[in-house]
C-alpha cells in the first residue's frame, strides 16, 4: 500500500484555530479596554483602574475557558455516543452496515462494483474508522480536545486583554481614557482585518465592523463611568 511521501498540512485545519484565536483576542481587548475606560472615566486612580482591569482579564479568561470547555466537551460527548452506537450496530448488523457504507461511496460517485469493493476492503481494515469518517464525519484530525480548546481560548483572551492594561500602567492617569481608546481601536482594526482575511472575507469591511462595535462598547462604558464618577465623586 503506497504511503504519502510527505505529510500535507492543509490551511483548513489552521484556519479554525486562527479564527478562534482572533475572536478570543478581540473579546479580551474590547471587554478589558471598556472596563479600563469606564473606571478611568469615573475619575479613579491608577491602582483602582489596574485592579479593575486585571480582575476583568482573569474573570473574562476564566469564563471563556469554562464556556469553551463545556461546549467542546458536549461536542465530544455527542461524538463518543455516536461512536458507541456505531460500534454496536457494526456488531449487531454487519451486513446492513456494509450496504450503508457501499451506499455512501456510490453517492460519492463510485460505481456499484467499485463501491462495494472499497467498502469491503475498508471494513476489513478498520470498519469503525471507515464508518466514523465517512458516515459520521468524525476523524481524529478534526476532533476537538476540551482542555486544549479551553486553554487556547483563555490565553487568546488574556493576550487581547493585556494590551489596555499595559497602556493603563504606562501613560499619565489623565490620558488613560484617550490613549487606551485609541490604541484599542487600532488593535481592533488590525485584528478585525486579520480575522476577515483568514475567513476569506473583505479586510476593510472586517476591520470597520470590529472597530465600530469596539468603539460603541468603550463609549458606553465611558458614559457609565462619567455618570457614576460625577454622582460618587
Ligand atoms: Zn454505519
Amino acid at each position: 500500500m503506497s504511503k504519502l511521501t510527505h505529510p500535507e498540512v492543509h490551511m483548513v485545519h489552521r484556519i479554525g484555530w486562527l479564527r478562534a484565536a482572533v475572536l478570543g483576542a478581540n473579546d479580551g481587548l474590547v471587554s478589558t479596554a471598556s472596563l479600563v475606560v469606564g473606571v478611568a472615566a469615573a475619575g479613579s486612580g491608577r491602582p483602582e483602574i489596574l485592579i479593575a482591569g486585571l480582575a476583568g482579564l482573569v474573570a473574562g479568561a476564566m469564563s471563556m475557558a469554562a464556556g469553551e470547555y463545556v461546549s467542546v466537551s458536549s461536542q465530544t460527548d455527542a461524538e463518543q455516543a455516536d461512536i458507541a452506537r456505531e460500534t454496536r450496530e457494526l456488531k449487531e448488523m454487519p451486513a446492513a452496515e456494509l450496504d450503508e457504507l457501499t451506499g455512501i461511496y456510490v453517492a460519492r460517485g463510485l460505481d456499484d462494483g467499485l463501491a462495494r469493493q472499497v467498502a469491503i476492503q475498508l471494513t476489513e481494515t478498520d470498519a469503525l474508522g471507515a464508518h466514523a469518517r465517512d458516515e459520521l464525519g468524525i476523524s481524529e484530525t478534526v476532533t476537538a480536545h476540551p482542555i486544549q480548546a479551553a486553554l487556547v481560548s483563555a490565553a487568546t483572551f488574556a493576550v487581547g486583554a493585556v494590551i489596555p492594561l499595559i497602556i493603563a500602567a504606562l501613560v499619565p492617569v489623565a490620558q488613560i481614557t484617550l490613549v487606551v481608546a485609541i490604541t484599542t481601536l487600532v488593535a481592533l482594526s488590525v485584528l478585525g482585518g486579520l480575522g476577515a482575511s483568514v475567513g476569506g472575507a473583505g479586510v476593510v469591511k472586517g476591520a470597520v465592523r470590529v472597530t465600530f462595535w469596539g468603539a460603541l462598547a468603550m463609549a458606553a462604558t465611558a458614559a457609565v463611568g462619567m455618570i457614576f464618577g460625577v454622582n460618587v465623586g
